[in-house]
């Protein structure tokens, strides 16, 4: 700990004299998506890639850990941990626009990215993706995806800084893009990104638009917009609460189906439009929980569905670690989880919560 105050001690020195903001012992709870989180030892956000570049090669140099963030809309910063060095890029947010061609840094962000293409550029195949609440540079680190639309779709190359802190240019072919995967979520410290260009193709406008609110009203439907929340826990793309019964419980997969014929037809999705619920699926899955003791639920859940946290305000670590891992073993642990908690750039974590420390790293790495 000595080593690494003196090590933060100098890079607090560094930033002063390059003239670079940061705070110190930051809280990063209201500025993260999920509004949950502690201290973090020392929180930048660089204005320009230079600085950014600058910042990471001396970390690099002086064996700093950090953790890059942009808004932190698939992260949680856990209140029970200490952080040592966070960079938010999301100043750096500039886009340029060249021969058919669109550049944009790392922090500009998703939701403006696809107006600005699809709206302003009449650009096909970012619709899907407007809903999505990240920067692209986040999307791009998860290859992030909806209604058919991913961000790799008309990628054309990813400047990063690789680990070496040269500057590289990755065609979309070496980034090795997969479902919610790519170079860079499978090789997190090798490369970070800096910026992104993608392709314009030329599309149809009025269909353009039509998608974009289709799929719009469609997010509405199980997103919650309610409380402070995340994207989805499991990466799975079916429907989790059948996926859960499946193999646990014919009885749960029953109701569970006759729920959905009651609540879930064309005539009932009509009267709630207004206020989209799977209330009633929900406290089905609480009473499955209890009934086969499967664990304690303490959070609350979104009424829109459970693969999602929501921030009630009095939702703690251990309610996010237990839900998370609660839902991992009810799908059989086959699918990965896509949340991510922020378990590098450790400064301290708080006694109480070593044993879940350990537990993350464990499913973390059986992740890997
Ligand atoms: C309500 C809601 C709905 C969502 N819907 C979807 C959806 O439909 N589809 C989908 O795919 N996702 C969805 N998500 C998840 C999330 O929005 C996306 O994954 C988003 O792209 C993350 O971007 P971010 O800037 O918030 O990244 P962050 O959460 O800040 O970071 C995510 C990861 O990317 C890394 N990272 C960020 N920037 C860089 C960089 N410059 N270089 C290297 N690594 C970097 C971080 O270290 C971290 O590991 C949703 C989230 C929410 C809250």
């Amino acid at each position: 700990m000595k080593n690494l105050d003196q090590k933060l001690k100098h890079l607090k020195t560094f930033l002063k004299d390059e003239n670079f903001f940061f705070n110190e012992d930051f809280n990063i709870k209201n500025d993260t998506y999920f509004k949950y989180g502690g201290t973090v030892k020392v929180y930048t956000s660089p204005n320009t890639l230079e600085d950014f570049k600058k910042i990471l090669i001396f970390l690099r140099n002086h064996e700093i850990d950090f953790k890059v963030i942009g808004f932190s809309s698939n992260i949680i910063f856990l209140r029970e941990i200490c952080y040592s060095v966070v960079i938010c890029t999301k100043n750096l947010n500039r886009i340029r626009m060249d021969n058919g061609q669109i550049s944009v840094e790392t922090g500009y962000s998703l939701q403006e990215f696809v107006r600005v293409a699809s709206i302003l550029y009449n650009a096909k195949g970012f619709e899907g993706l407007e809903g999505i609440p990240g920067t692209v540079g986040g999307g791009v680190f998860m290859n992030a995806a909806a209604y058919g639309d991913s961000i790799s779709d008309n990628l054309i190359s990813v400047t990063c800084l690789d680990q070496n802190d040269k500057i590289v240019s990755l065609k979309k072919e070496e980034c090795a893009f997969k479902y919610r995967s790519s170079i860079f979520n499978q090789n997190p410290k090798k490369y970070i990104i800096l910026g992104i260009n993608f392709r314009l193709q030329e599309g149809n406008r009025s269909a353009i638009k039509k998608n974009i609110e289709k799929f719009h009203i469609a997010r509405h439907s199980y997103q919650d917009f309610v409380y402070p929340s995340l994207g989805s826990i499991i990466s799975i793309n079916k429907n989790i609460y059948r996926e859960i019964y499946r193999n646990k419980s014919q009885a749960y997969f029953l109701i569970h189906l006759i729920l959905e014929v009651i609540f879930k037809n064309p005539i009932s999705k009509f009267i709630s439009r207004k206020r989209p619920s799977n209330y009633f699926l929900n406290l089905l899955f609480l009473r499955f929980i209890k009934q086969k003791k499967l664990g304690k639920i303490n959070n609350t859940i979104s009424d829109k569905t459970i693969n999602t946290l929501i921030n009630d305000g009095e939702i703690n670590g251990q309610d996010i670690v237990n839900f998370i891992l609660l839902l991992h073993d009810l799908t059989n642990r086959q699918y990965s989880i896509e949340n991510e908690l922020v378990i590098d750039s450790v400064y301290r974590v708080s006694e109480d919560f070593e044993k879940s420390y350990n537990e993350i790293q464990r499913a973390f790495n059986e992740k890997k």
